[in-house]
């Protein structure tokens, strides 16, 4: 890499001076984060593809089943009247990043993020064993498509590019219509579902041009995480960073008087965001490691210790005392914290059933002879994934109150729902005033009871300042 080509704080490293794509090409490093990153990358794809697999209480580990309007997680069963749940969830997990950022900087982005292990662990692997390493890629290149070699091995590439992308695809959507449902699709014409069909052309189609063209643009110009981070960090988190006092002035290692750094750009050329470290910390950092291993590498051949790039807070890197427990730490834990309490008991209210009473269309009561009749639907659900019988009764201080319906026990079958309906009369002789009254749900195997508070209409008010207030 020329001087003239070394990324610079007024440039970006992906785009060129007459702002048409820098396509990147890193090399990559070896060294003991590329190792342990490779690993950590083939874990987190072994969770990705057996999740839908391991089967938890009859159902897969996680499901968001669409079509039954059910969430299945790690063998906890949530209806759709659960989705609620979903927000303890996301800002618990989201309070977690925020400490976890507090501490580690970018470590979700370089060790987990799912754009960051599919690029760098399947599709410029499947890269690199078709073209080669960097020097052969840029060859190719500058070859002419009239040439086979890079017809063939182009094309090849693509094809299993555009391949992968149709198994990332398929396995996204197993999350939610479960593996035998997708294996139906496969095997049956996609005129049998149309939408399902065109989401996963539509998804690969996405995967495919972002890993094979988009690649580090994701991060740079669409992701906020990378720019949420400087708001997260301050000068204590651990980045990954270059220690200017050791490595400057930078020279050849024969010269007199430079530093450890000997200029030879190979942190430059492994970093899949085109920047220099050197530079300082930088929003483009994705803080992958590769220039740790890349520099700890040529400090290795010098025989001078490792460490020259490494993960250190900016103090650290100042000379100046590390701070962990600091007042942000603090803040975020506290946060992070009582995210995962509202969270753990906003999950641990969740019932096995639901029930739904809501007030048949029509006439809000009816009138015949001296009697009044309100007529409601009430809706069941069984969220468990056992058959339950459920028994309903109505309880009031309104002595004649008298239901018709649910005069047996209602059998739900698991993780279905019924609707019935409930009619509940009144004597018009004793009737002055709308009062409420309450509707019990009892499940027999679970030995727990559902209430609602049901409002009883009737006509107009004996007392004219009784307020009249409807509910659903
Ligand atoms: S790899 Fe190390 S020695 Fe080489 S330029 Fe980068 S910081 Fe300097
Ligand atoms: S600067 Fe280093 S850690 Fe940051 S993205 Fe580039 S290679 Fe990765």
């Amino acid at each position: 890499m020329s001087a003239k080509n070394t990324p610079n704080l007024d440039s970006v490293a992906s785009l060129k001076a007459d702002g048409s794509r820098n396509f990147l090409r890193p090399s990559m490093p070896k060294g003991r984060f590329a190792t342990a990153r490779r690993l950590s990358a083939y874990v987190l794809i072994g969770i990705y593809i057996l999740l839908p697999w391991i089967q938890i209480n009859g159902h897969p580990a996680i499901f968001f089943d669409l079509f039954h309007r059910r969430f299945h997680l790690f063998g906890w069963t949530f209806a759709a009247q659960d989705l609620f749940l979903a927000f303890f969830l996301v800002s618990g997990l989201g309070f977690i990043l925020f400490f976890v950022t507090s501490i580690f900087g970018r470590i979700w982005c370089g060790w987990t993020c799912p754009h960051t292990v599919f690029l760098e662990h399947v599709y410029r692997r499947i890269e690199r064993l078709i073209e080669g390493p960097v020097g052969e890629q840029k060859r190719l290149d500058r070859m002419s498509w009239s040439e086979s070699e890079k017809q063939f091995k182009r094309g090849l590439k693509h094809v299993l590019f555009a391949l992968i992308s149709v198994i990332i695809s398929h396995l996204f959507v197993a999350y939610f219509i479960s593996i035998p449902e997708l294996y139906q699709w496969m095997t049956h014409s996609p005129t049998e579902h149309w939408s399902g069909f065109v989401f996963i052309f539509v998804m690969s189609g996405l995967l495919y041009f972002n890993f094979a063209w988009f690649r580090e643009q994701l991060c740079l110009a669409i992701c906020p995480y990378g720019r949420l981070q400087s708001a997260l960090i301050d000068d204590d988190s651990i980045v990954i960073g270059y220690d200017e006092i050791r490595g400057e002035p930078r020279g050849r290692p024969s010269k007199e008087g430079v530093g450890d750094c000997i200029d030879c750009k190979q942190c430059i050329s492994v970093c899949p965001t085109g920047i220099d470290i050197r530079q300082g910390l930088q929003m483009e950092c994705v803080g992958c490691s590769n220039c740790i291993d890349a520099c700890d590498d040529v400090m290795s051949k010098l025989k001078r210790p490792s460490g020259l790039i490494r993960y250190d807070s900016m103090n650290g890197f100042k000379g100046k005392k590390r701070r962990i427990l600091r007042p942000r730490v603090f803040v975020y834990f506290f946060f992070m914290l009582l995210g995962l309490t509202v969270m753990s008991y906003a999950f641990s209210m969740v019932k096995p059933a639901y029930m739904l009473v809501t007030r048949m269309r029509g006439a809000p009561f009816y009138q015949k002879d001296d009697l009044l009749r309100n007529q409601y639907n009430v809706r069941i659900i069984n969220k468990t994934t056992e058959e339950q019988t459920f028994a309903l009764r109505i309880e009031s201080d309104q002595k004649d109150l008298e239901k018709r319906g649910f005069e047996t026990p209602v059998i739900v079958k698991p993780m279905e729902e019924t609707m019935l309906p409930l009619i509940v009369l009144k004597n018009l002789e004793s009737f002055d005033a709308p009062f409420k009254f309450r509707v019990i749900l009892s499940l027999q195997e679970e030995e727990l009871e559902l209430s609602r508070e049901i409002h009883f209409l009737g006509p107009q008010l004996k007392d004219p300042n009784q307020e009249l207030k409807f509910e659903r």
